[in-house]
This record gives C-alpha cells, structure tokens and sequence, in this order.
C-alpha cells in the first residue's frame, strides 16, 4: 500500500484553449538490490500531463501509455481529479476481460466444461 503523498498535484497551467497543462509531482522509488525490496525516498520527480477539456484525452510525458499501451497513475489522477471516467481509448483491448477471444473457443482435451461432475452425472442416467 502506498502513502497518500506519493503523486500530488503541484500546479496547473492553463496553457491555451481547452487545453490544461498540469504538473504531478511523483516521490521516487529505490530498490535494493541486496534485499531486492523497494523503498520510498524523499526525492521527487515532476511528470506534466496535457488535458484537452473538449476531447478528455490526456497526454503524460512519461509516456508509459505509448511504451507499454498502460495508462500511468498521473493520467489516472487527472481523470479522478476532474470526476471524468478513463476514455476506452486507454484502455486496450487486450488488457479488457470483456472482449471475447479466440483462443477461448478453442476445445482443450484435458478440459471440457461439458464433462463435469454434474452433467456426467446426468449423462449417465
Ligand atoms: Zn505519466
């Protein structure tokens, strides 16, 4: 569980229209490579996140969302800040549990949800 001061926002700019830049200040995170245990240090690092009030997408610099296709906890917060829900342009469909895949349809011989215990059962009546 994480401390409640580990992103803040530090301030906003409006920059131009319809468009809010604002800057999240993110507390620093070391890891030991004996323990292997990470640890919350007292340095900070700024991320600016760009908010388009007309569109509600967002853009961070740590561009996580570009790297990995996951969207980072400073865009998340900007998304909370403003009571708006992440647009499902951020959210990938191969990360949604929703979508129907594949490889779901294929039949896998050590399981077949049509020969459990209750309707062998009854398959053998
Ligand atoms: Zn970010």
């Amino acid at each position: 569980m994480q401390p409640d001061n580990v992103l803040t926002l530090f301030q906003n700019v409006v920059t131009y229209d319809n468009v809010t830049e604002y800057i999240f200040a993110n507390r620093v995170w070391c890891r030991n490579n004996e323990t292997k245990k990470e640890y919350l240090t007292q340095y900070k690092r700024n991320y600016r996140v760009c908010f388009d009030m007309t569109t509600k997408l967002a853009e961070c610099e740590c561009s996580l969302f570009n790297h990995s296709g996951i969207i980072c906890r400073h865009m998340i917060k900007l998304y909370d800040i403003h009571g708006e829900e992440v647009p499902d342009r951020y959210i990938l469909r191969r990360w949604r549990k929703d979508v129907s895949r594949k490889h779901t349809c294929v039949k896998v011989a050590y399981h077949d949800p049509s020969k459990t215990e209750h309707v062998v059962s009854y398959d053998e009546m």
